[in-house]
């Protein structure tokens, strides 16, 4: 679904991408793990049309998007739910949701699909008609995600949806990325630094040090790694 090749990024003369390709299939999780600074949000960024790279290709469905701007990546398939939400902080729970399907046209389809939100997140369901800087940090990253999904997306990007969070609210949201992969079928591409409960959802998993992918194997496997539990789940 999504191919990375030899994708090198800059911010002026900083080198944040040095060289990343990675691939996503249809149907995976895989997460990309590394630690501050790595340049896991720059990948995601980079995908998404934000930050274009200087040189290297990115395919989505066999074709480039390198030459599509951010709503453009959007339409075709692609949302991000970004590092620090990033809600609609004035507007109601409900609003932010419409914002997400800003792009659509299909008002029954719509309807139908923040009734599946309110589902899969009752309390949103309770809440929507608070305004969402009213939420706790659970919550907003809740409506964060059902923004995202409100663009009925084929491949989902998150970025350390798990940040700040307090751990019971934390294993809630790891299950419910889980069941969007399983129930709503929608590919996802996870940044985490929680590296240990991100691989225990993923099916596969990409290391990244330093603007460069060190390793990549599955999930299981790299739970197991040596050098893996030593560096990323303080094993
Ligand atoms: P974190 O977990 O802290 O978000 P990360 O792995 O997502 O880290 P990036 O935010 O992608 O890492 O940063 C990669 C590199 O690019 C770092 O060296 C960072 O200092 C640099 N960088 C990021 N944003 C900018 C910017 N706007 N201008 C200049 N350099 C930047």
């Amino acid at each position: 679904m999504l191919k990375l090749k030899s994708v090198q990024t800059f911010y002026g003369n900083i080198q944040a991408l040095k060289g990343i390709s990675l691939e996503v299939a249809e149907g995976e999780i895989i997460t990309l793990i590394g630690a501050n600074g790595a340049g896991k949000s720059t990948t995601l960024m980079t995908i998404c049309g934000i930050i274009p790279p200087r040189s290297g290709d990115i395919l989505f469905m066999g074709s480039s998007i390198l030459n599509h701007n951010a709503n453009e990546i959007v339409a075709l398939g692609i949302s991000q739910v970004p590092e620090g939400r990033h809600i609609f902080p004035y507007l109601s729970v409900s609003e932010n949701l419409d914002m997400g399907a800003f792009l659509r046209k299909d008002k029954q389809e719509i309807k139908k699909d923040m009734e599946y939100i309110y589902e899969l997140f009752p309390i949103l369901a309770e809440r929507r008609h608070q305004a969402g800087g009213t939420l706790s940090g659970g919550e907003q990253q809740m409506l964060a995600i059902s923004r995202a999904l409100m663009a009925r997306p084929k491949l989902l990007l998150m970025d350390e949806p798990s940040l700040g969070l307090a751990p019971l609210i934390l294993g809630q949201i790891f299950d419910i990325i889980k069941k969007i992969n399983t129930e709503n079928r929608t590919t996802i591409f996870l940044v985490e630094q929680n590296a240990n409960q991100a691989l225990k959802i993923a099916h596969r998993g990409y290391v990244m040090e330093n603007g460069r992918i060190t390793l990549s194997d599955s999930a299981d496997k790299l739970l197991s790694n040596e050098e893996v539990k030593k560096a990323y789940l303080g094993i």
